[in-house]
């Protein structure tokens, strides 16, 4: 017998005949003996229809009184999977964030979990009656109902199954698991049977979504094992998991994409200390996510260009950030172009490979594909490029690695 956590995202829970197929898939897991917490989502497109009805009251709207609304979703998808477990003979009760309860910071609409009380849940486990917890809630330290952040279901689970000592932690979603990379642009892309926590958090943070950023660091931070399957197969999905789990690394995991990336080169700033200080001191302070950095060479007249990368989203914020500060740092002219891509391999097979850059470089060279900024991590190559090279990109780079699923 087995504790086992199974999360169902929105997709899943979308409509009673799909909660019926979630449903059925729990009733499963309690006849093969295991105790079973069940976290949900709320529908799919239901939590974006609340966010619209609090902007629409108020563009202003209290943050406390946002989440009261938006938590209602997953209150909605706990009760009615409680009503159709029970409606097939099993013993089931709803926990709402509140009342179990799962202790938050009281940071609305991004607030962390800090601690969460088991004692009770734990009982009625034992006693055999299935659990089903509303993901995205929980409860300030004020007494009032708090939101995780978008797509917060899946650091609830990853919480429930840590707090809980689960055996398995098992996320349903849309997709059969995690892949080489994107399977619309490269059908021959592969599903990984095994991805650890780090290689996760570098594909998120590139732009290929599938778990909450935030789920993955607490997951490698308790240890927990998580699978990630989907709702509408029998497949087995991707493990995530520690990295001496891996045995058999490959050189790389996963090629990924990031579209929300924009360019800024600032032409002609004088090439003397505290430059780039004065620069991205500002960014930083209002909150502006830097990314790559580029400084040429500084050429005979004690000038140098510095090139990054913004969010595309924060483009508009920076350029005025920079023309604000164009006196202190003193440049000739800025330059800022959005039609870029950030195209990244990933994998801990690199710490103890070299050469994994240049094979990179190599092949999108052979393509005629000019890279206009580079960096890297211990785990992670990325450039970036020109957009209309990215599917070109993504292809020849999967193939290059060797990640080609067999014709
Ligand atoms: N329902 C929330 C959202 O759409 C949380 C989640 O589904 O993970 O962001
Ligand atoms: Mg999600």
């Amino acid at each position: 017998m087995a504790l086992i956590v199974m999360k169902f995202g929105g997709t899943s829970m979308a409509g009673i005949e799909r909660i019926r197929g979630v449903a059925a898939r729990v009733r499963r897991e309690v006849e093969a003996g295991n105790q079973v917490a069940v976290v949900v989502s709320a529908m799919a497109g239901e939590t974006d229809r609340l966010v619209g009805f609090c902007r629409e009251a108020s563009p202003l709207a209290d943050p406390a009184e946002y989440d009261v609304v938006v938590a209602t979703g997953e209150q909605v998808t706990s009760g009615l999977l409680a009503i159709v477990l029970q409606s097939m003979g099993l013993a089931t009760r709803s926990w709402l964030g509140w009342q179990l309860p799962i202790d938050t910071s009281d940071a609305h609409g991004k607030a962390r979990i800090q601690d969460m009380e088991t004692k009770a849940l734990l009982e009625s486990l034992q006693g055999g009656t299935v659990a089903v917890i509303p993901g995205f809630q929980g409860l300030s330290p004020a007494g009032r109902v708090t939101t995780l952040g978008r797509g917060g279901s899946d650091t609830s689970a990853v919480a429930v199954a840590a707090a809980l000592k689960a055996d398995r932690c098992d996320i349903y979603t849309d997709v059969e698991g995690v892949f080489t990379t994107d399977p619309r642009i490269v059908p021959r892309a592969r599903k990984l049977a095994k991805i650890t926590y780090e290689e996760m958090l570098e594909l998120a943070s590139v732009g290929a979504k599938v778990l909450q950023t935030r789920s993955v660091e607490l997951a490698m931070k308790e240890k927990v094992r998580i699978q990630v399957l989907s709702s509408f197969s029998d497949e087995p999905g991707t493990l995530v998991v520690d990295e001496d789990e891996v045995v058999e690394q490959e050189l790389i995991a996963g090629v990924a994409y990031d579209r929300n990336e924009a360019k800024v080169t600032i032409v002609a700033v004088p090439d003397k200390p505290g430059v780039v200080a004065d620069i991205f001191g500002p960014l930083a302070d209002a909150n502006i996510n830097v990314d790559m950095i580029v400084q040429n060479i500084a050429s005979t007249n004690k000038t140098t260009d510095v090139t990054f990368t913004v969010p595309r989203t924060e483009l508009s914020q920076a350029r005025s950030v920079l023309e604000s500060n164009a006196e202190r740092i003193g440049y000739e002219r800025l330059v800022t172009d959005d039609s870029v891509v950030k195209v990244s391999v990933v994998g801990v097979g690199m710490k103890s490979h070299a050469g994994v850059a240049v094979t990179m470089f190599r092949a999108l060279a052979d393509r005629g594909i000019n890279v206009l900024a580079i960096t890297t991590s211990e785990i992670k190559v990325s450039v970036l490029i020109s957009e209309e090279y990215l599917e070109l990109a993504v292809r020849v780079l999967h193939t290059a690695y060797g990640l080609d699923a067999a014709a």
